[in-house]
């Protein structure tokens, strides 16, 4: 589980993050959506301690993080251009954070093993970034994300460089991911049909404050202000 408590960050004038109190249960996926410049991107990078809030409080599992560096907040990061190592083999990025946190040859072995089966990598172990397509790739960067074995997994417009059907058949796996492994996925995007079909809880976000939140059916279909409504019935 999540929490977030009176978390903000004020950019000099700009208030990214306006005041945010959000608790998210340990079995959800739960996605921000909103237009640029929403404050999404800066929410997660506090989540992920990458941006310290310049006030509030950080929970994850009830632990508070705040002042915590994003390598001992259990957390994954999942990121739209990927970030792989293109000079790495796929088993190299993958294992890469295990590395970073001292973990052993065996243990590494094994969850690569574990890794690779989830994300229906087999065979790709040697392989270079390169040499994979769009949707191998994504799924080499979420192994790479899920590989710690986090306790919250945050991803960030992770499909916005594929190509629609690749889109669509990701989304559907991604939530399958996140059920089966049962912890909460954070997943920005500011395009409603992914965050409709896969959440069970949206925030609109706007001007760094929550327009609406709630169930993904209440949210389109009872928007709460004209915005939500607005946006929620863009396509893209
Ligand atoms: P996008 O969808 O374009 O990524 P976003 O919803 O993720 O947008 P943020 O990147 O979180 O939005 O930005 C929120 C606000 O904070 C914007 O007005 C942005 O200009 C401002 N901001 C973000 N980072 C900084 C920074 N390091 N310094 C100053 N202002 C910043």
């Amino acid at each position: 589980s999540l929490s977030l408590q009176s978390v903000s960050k004020h950019f000099g004038p700009v208030k990214a993050v306006d005041g945010i109190d959000l608790d998210i249960g340990q079995d959800e996926f739960f996605s921000l959506l909103g237009p640029s410049g929403s404050g999404k991107t800066t929410m997660l990078r506090i989540i992920a301690g990458l941006e310290r809030p310049t006030a509030g409080r950080v929970l994850v599992r009830g632990q508070d993080v705040t002042a915590m560096p994003p390598y001992k907040r259990r957390i994954g990061m999942v990121f739209q251009n990927f970030l792989l190592f293109p000079h790495k083999t796929v088993a190299e990025n993958i294992v890469f954070p295990l590395r970073m946190q001292n973990v052993g040859r065996a243990e590494r072995g094994e969850r690569l093993v574990w890794a690779m089966k989830l994300l229906r990598l087999d065979g790709l172990a040697e392989r270079y970034p390169n040499e994979l397509s769009g949707g191998q790739q994504q799924r080499v960067s979420l192994a790479r994300g899920l590989i710690s074995r986090p306790a919250l997994l945050l991803l960030d417009e992770p499909l916005a460089n594929l190509d629609r059907e690749l889109r669509a058949e990701m989304e559907v796996e991604i939530r399958r991911y996140q059920k089966e492994l049962n912890i909460p996925f954070v997943y920005v995007t500011h395009n409603q049909e992914e965050a409709l079909t896969m959440s069970d809880r949206i925030a609109v976000m706007r001007n760094g404050v929550f327009e609406q939140i709630g169930p993904r059916n209440d949210v389109y279909r009872k928007p709460a202000t004209a915005f939500v409504a607005a946006f929620v019935g863009q396509s893209n």
